[in-house]
């Protein structure tokens, strides 16, 4: 049973079993994303690092004053920023991740000059402010609020800035055992990115799933293919609570309705292609199953539509 620890600025933190703690973002406050907490015993494992280098210290504070013990693992889920950017208040972790997010991370999110990047996000944060202001479309512009909201205050940190990359890496699979559990770190491909981790506590019958599970969001799909295969083999696993990478804790009913999701945006874009529809054509008709159809996101549902029509099209 989820219970109320502890609220800071940039989080709720919620005790999931003895040892085991999900951090839920406030909206708009620099975390951005949700992380989670581990007693393995003897250490702990944090499981994301949140959205900026403060959200990050007020988690690793709030971890090491809960459990009295020290974060000896950092894991990043995959390589977006909203997840990793807290990296740098880890310094004394060791931090892990699959060598493809690595890579990604090194590759998208290192900042080589800080001022150029300064000025660039001002710029769009400008462009957003008004494009926010033209949007009657309720979803879209409460989604692009927040986004402009976070990626505020990811500017005001972006002085202090310090991508740190993940020096432990692995393929498919990482086992953390502890004298107390065991926390598993799994990677079977890419859905929403190149390489999603989910971490599974087989003794607590919860997984951390990051941004392979979001709730009543149109979180970005990348490849829908893998995406699909991966919830259908996190479906065979013991879940009694499920913490998505963005949104409310849940049960499995969360992963359900998500593979729902992905196999509808999967499924109805197959269809188009095999039918020839126009891209545009096939977008401008496409009447959203009233099911998701208050799910935010900033691109709204065209986004996964477009990305899930190219991939279908580019393999014929
Ligand atoms: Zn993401």
């Amino acid at each position: 049973m989820q219970k109320l620890v502890e609220e800071t600025d940039y989080f709720i933190l919620y005790s999931l079993a003895e040892g085991v703690y999900a951090a839920i973002s406030k909206p708009g406050q620099g975390a951005w994303s949700n992380a989670g907490i581990v007693d393995l015993g003897e250490e702990l494992v944090v499981f994301d690092s949140m959205s900026t280098p403060s959200a990050g210290r007020d988690l690793k504070t709030c971890a090491e004053k809960i459990t009295g013990k020290k974060v000896k693992y950092l894991v990043n889920s995959h390589y977006h920023g909203d997840h990793v950017f807290g990296n740098q208040a880890f310094y004394d972790s060791t931090l892990i991740s699959t060598s493809v997010t690595r890579y990604l991370i090194q590759k998208k999110n290192i900042i080589d000059d800080v001022s150029k990047e300064k000025q660039e996000m001002e710029d769009y944060l400008d462009a957003l402010k008004v494009k926010i202001q033209t949007l009657d479309e309720s979803s879209i512009k409460s989604s692009l609020e927040n986004q402009y909201n976070e990626m505020s205050k990811v500017l005001e940190d972006l002085p202090h800035l310090k991508v740190v990359l993940p020096e432990v890496h692995f393929e498919d699979i990482l086992i953390l055992e502890g004298t107390k559990r065991r926390a598993e770190l799994h990677c079977n491909g890419g859905g929403h990115t190149p390489s999603d981790t989910f971490m599974y506590l087989p003794l607590d019958n919860i997984v951390f799933m990051s941004d392979l599970v979001a709730e009543g969001l149109h979180l970005p799909l990348y490849n829908p293919e893998d995406f699909k295969s991966i919830l259908e083999k996190v479906k065979q696993l013991d879940i009694d609570t499920l913490i998505p990478g963005h949104g409310e804790i849940g049960g499995k009913d969360k992963l359900h309705t998500f593979a729902d999701y992905v196999s509808m945006i999967s499924d109805r874009s197959q269809e188009a292609v095999r039918n020839k529809v126009p891209l545009d054509l096939f977008i401008s008709s496409f009447k959203t199953p009233e099911e998701f159809s208050k799910w935010e996101g900033t691109k709204g549902i065209k986004g996964n539509l477009t990305t899930a029509y190219t991939f279908y099209a580019d393999d014929n």
